[in-house]
């Protein structure tokens, strides 16, 4: 439910969060509860729960929630590797029913 999510909350102001950096259509903040030592989580400003949901429509979203991980890896130290991560649906481990990708970077990123 919108009204109940904390990325939409997020999106809209109304919680706190650390702003990587955002556009039109994405907002990209850094995980609450770090994995790796750079740990960002790339969130669609509209809300879909999960990939199972996307519409067609959503396909061009969806490539640019791909292309802002290359934006985030030019900021990156040499050689700019990093490991992404959708978590889709609860049986994935998907705590938060906004669909978001994990942007994972740093020394010894972990497989999860
Ligand atoms: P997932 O398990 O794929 O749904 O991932 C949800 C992620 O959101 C977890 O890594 C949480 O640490 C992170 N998270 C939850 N609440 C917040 C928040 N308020 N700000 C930043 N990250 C959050
Ligand atoms: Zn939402």
């Amino acid at each position: 439910m919108v009204s109940k999510c904390i990325f939409c909350a997020i999106i809209a102001g109304q919680t706190p969060s650390t702003k990587v950096v955002e556009n039109e259509n994405i907002l990209v903040i850094k995980d609450i509860s770090p994995k790796a030592p750079i740990h960002y989580l790339i969130i669609p400003k509209k809300h879909i729960a999960d990939i199972q949901s996307f519409d067609p429509e959503d396909t061009l979203l969806a490539g640019q929630m791909i292309m802002m991980a290359h934006e985030l890896a030019k900021k990156l130290p040499e050689p700019g590797a990093f490991r992404l991560v959708v978590n889709s649906g609860a049986d994935a481990g998907q705590c938060v029913f906004h669909v978001h990708m994990h942007f994972l970077a740093g020394k010894e990123i972990p497989m999860f």
